[in-house]
C-alpha cells in the first residue's frame, strides 16, 4: 500500500514538473535594474567609454606628484623620488596598465627591474622575471609575499607587456583604528599578456615585505599606487573601472515563480 501511495506521489510529481517544463520560465523574483549601456575600447586594451583614465601619455594631472619623468607618451619611474599615487580613491575596481621593465638590464632577482601595483596596502608585483631567478612569491605578477602567479609570462625587458587586473576589496570591521573583524578578505585576478596568472586570490592582508601578512585598519576606498623600487620602469596606457563589491543580489522583490 505505501509502494503505491509513494508510486502516485512520484507520477504526479513528474507530471507536474512536465507541464512546467514545457510551458513556463521560471523567474527569479530579483528585480535586477537594467545593467547599463557601455561602449567597448576599438582594440583590446583601449579603454571603454565608463574607464577613468589615470595615463594617456599626456599628463599626470590624475597623480599626487609630477616628479616621474613624461616623455613620448610614457611614465617613467625617477628613482628615488618615490612612489606616485591617484588623487582619486578607488574602492573595488578592473584596472588596465601597460608596463615595460628596463631594457638595460642590471641588478639581479628583487633589483631587477621592480615596481609594483598597489591597491591600498596590497601589491601585485612588478619585476622583470625574465631569466631572472627571484622568491616565487616575489617574482613579477606575483601578490607579494603571498602567492606567486601560477605561470611566468613575462617577456623579455624592455618589451611592453600588460595587466589586467580585478581588485574586490575588502570589508573590515573597523573599532579604535584596529580591524576586529575581516568581515568579507579581499580578492585578487590577474591576467598578464592575456593570460590568467592569479586566480581569485584571497587576500591576507598587507602585503609586508618584513612581515608575515594581517589586515590593518584602513578606509573603503584608498588611492592605487605606483612603486618607486629604484629601476626605471616604464607606463602607458593605465585606466580603471570602479565596480559593485561582490556580487550582492538586490533585495529579494517577491518569490520565485513560474511564468
Ligand atoms: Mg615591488
Amino acid at each position: 500500500m505505501k509502494k503505491k501511495i509513494t508510486l502516485t506521489i512520484l507520477l504526479v510529481g513528474c507530471a507536474t514538473a512536465m507541464v512546467i517544463a514545457a510551458g513556463q520560465d521560471w523567474k527569479s523574483g530579483i528585480a535586477w535594474t537594467k545593467p547599463p549601456i557601455v561602449t567597448p575600447g576599438e582594440k583590446p586594451g583601449d579603454p571603454p567609454s565608463d574607464a577613468i583614465i589615470l595615463f594617456d601619455g599626456k599628463d599626470l594631472s590624475s597623480w599626487n606628484k609630477n616628479s616621474w619623468t613624461v616623455e613620448n607618451g610614457e611614465l617613467t619611474v625617477k628613482p628615488g623620488s618615490g612612489e606616485i599615487q591617484t588623487k582619486q580613491k578607488f574602492g573595488s575596481v578592473q584596472l588596465h596598465l601597460e608596463f615595460a621593465t628596463p631594457s638595460e638590464v642590471s641588478g639581479r632577482g628583487q633589483g631587477r627591474g621592480n615596481s609594483g601595483v598597489f591597491f591600498g596596502n596590497y601589491e601585485v608585483q612588478i619585476l622583470d622575471s625574465y631569466e631572472n631567478e627571484t622568491y616565487f612569491d616575489g617574482q613579477c605578477g606575483s601578490i607579494y609575499k603571498q602567492r606567486p602567479p601560477l605561470v611566468n609570462v613575462c617577456r623579455k625587458p624592455g618589451e611592453w607587456q600588460y595587466y589586467d587586473i580585478v581588485f574586490n576589496r575588502p570589508e573590515l570591521k573597523i573599532e579604535n583604528n584596529k580591524v576586529v573583524e575581516v568581515v568579507r578578505p579581499g580578492y585578487i585576478t590577474v591576467f598578464q599578456n592575456g593570460v590568467l596568472i592569479i586566480n581569485h586570490h584571497e587576500i591576507e592582508g598587507t602585503t609586508f615585505y618584513h612581515l608575515p601578512p594581517a589586515y590593518e585598519a584602513h578606509e573603503p576606498t584608498r588611492p592605487i599606487r605606483l612603486q618607486d623600487h629604484s629601476n626605471k620602469t616604464k607606463f602607458r596606457n593605465i585606466w580603471v573601472r570602479e565596480i559593485p563589491d561582490t556580487n550582492q543580489k538586490p533585495e529579494q522583490t517577491r518569490e520565485p515563480y513560474y511564468e
